[in-house]
């Protein structure tokens, strides 16, 4: 919503400029006309001169969207694959094993072994019991990205590898990356990396045990809730038995999306590529996206001039869970920001100057919010 000016302020509750700025100033705030205040800043103000405020929201055009998209009818719910990020300490093998298990994407093979660096991977594997499995990998360079997301309340994934290497055991970042699942509310799954190496006897892994229960991840082989699935990204052990057990408790979350209908989803990352201009990797988190479709992302706009998949792929068409690279946008999207298909290019064009706007304020009110403190550093 778009924030209060004093210029605002004065013109709803008549109070001269110059007094509302004299009152924060005695409040230890510098502030000009143009400054924006929060709004309980702004009652105060006005219950100085006996006014009672009444604040209200004002919705953007991306918050209707998001609401209507709330509030839209289902139309094809069904079960999905689930996504999940690796976490774990540095060297601990998180990068050799996403690749490893990148190797056995059955879809990597039809598309002749080429993956391309899209932020995520939808990896499908054929399991014991000959059902495929599909899980869906965001790659993230660890704990910074996530947390960062997670801090935008854009958590997009659904459940989190924890990569421990079986040589070194539970380390500063293993721990903080139990943590920041454990703040997320995601189920972890415990990767016992390296089981190749000989030191990984039977003795170092009861002793990782004690150290994983110790921090709330007490095993199954203990009788405890945390499958600790021993791999080897070197030689390919386990990756398999990984893989199908984050099928399995993909299946106990019960994750459904709805695969009909426009789609909504999320921003990985998005840079200039020469020639395409902007592209955004996103994840669809529901519905279908269509080339030609008219698209908001954020502080961007446009019509999908054309997507690609993980495989680097043209596709014309996709749905949930499905990471893409999309082009046909004017802006760069922030990694978080959601993205919503309108229909009509006025829409996500008015939806996309609206984030701007809002956006222009805050970097507006961030400039001008000065504190005495700083103030008189700059005297
Ligand atoms: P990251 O920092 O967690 O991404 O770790 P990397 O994937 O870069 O791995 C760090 C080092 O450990 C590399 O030299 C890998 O070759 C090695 N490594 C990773 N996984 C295994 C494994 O299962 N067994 C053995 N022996 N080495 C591994
Ligand atoms: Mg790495």
């Amino acid at each position: 919503a778009e924030p209060i000016t004093i210029k605002s302020l004065s013109s709803a509750t008549g109070i001269k400029t110059a007094d509302i700025i004299k009152y924060l100033f005695k409040q230890g705030v510098m502030a000009t006309i143009n400054s924006a205040i929060d709004t309980e800043a702004a009652m105060e103000v006005a219950l100085e001169y006996d006014i009672e405020l009444e604040v209200r929201e004002q919705q953007t055009a991306i918050d209707k969207l998001k609401e209507a998209f709330d509030k839209r009818e289902r139309i094809d719910v069904r079960p999905r694959p689930p996504v999940a990020t690796v976490l774990g300490h540095v060297d601990h093998g998180k990068t050799s094993l996403l690749d490893r298990i990148r190797k056995e994407d059955v879809a990597a093979h039809e598309a002749g072994g080429i993956t391309q660096h899209i932020g995520a991977y939808r990896v499908t594997i054929e399991g014991s019991e000959g059902a495929e499995k599909t899980v869906v990998f965001l790659d993230t360079p660890g704990h910074e990205a996530f947390t960062s997301m997670r801090a935008r309340g854009a958590n997009m994934t659904d459940l989190v590898v924890l990569v421990v290497a079986a040589d070194d055991g539970v380390m500063p970042q293993t721990i903080e990356s139990i943590n920041h699942a454990k703040a997320a509310g995601v189920p972890i799954i415990v990767a016992l990396n390296k089981i190749d190496v000989p030191q990984a006897t039977s003795d170092n892994i009861q002793k990782i045990y004690g150290q994983l229960a110790e921090h709330g991840l007490n095993p199954v082989e203990w009788g405890g809730e945390t499958e600790v699935i021993k791999t080897s990204a070197e030689k390919g052990t386990g990756v398999t038995d990984l893989l199908e057990v984050l099928d399995y408790q993909a299946e106990l979350l019960e994750l459904t999306a709805d695969f009909g209908g426009p789609a909504a989803g999320r921003v990985i990352e998005a840079e200039m590529q020469p020639g395409r201009g902007s592209v955004a990797r996103v994840l669809v988190q529901s519905g279908q996206i269509k080339v030609g479709d008219f698209i908001v992302i954020g502080r961007a706009y446009g019509r999908v001039r054309d997507m690609t998949d993980d495989h680097g792929r043209q596709v014309l068409e996709a749905g949930p869970a499905t990471p893409l690279e999309i082009s046909g946008i004017d802006d760069l999207p922030d990694a978080g920001d959601g993205f919503y298909i309108t229909t009509t290019l006025q829409a996500a064009e008015q939806a996309a100057s609206q984030f701007r706007e809002v956006e222009r304020h805050q970097q507006l009110a961030s400039k001008t919010k000065v504190t005495l403190d700083n103030f008189a550093d700059q005297l």
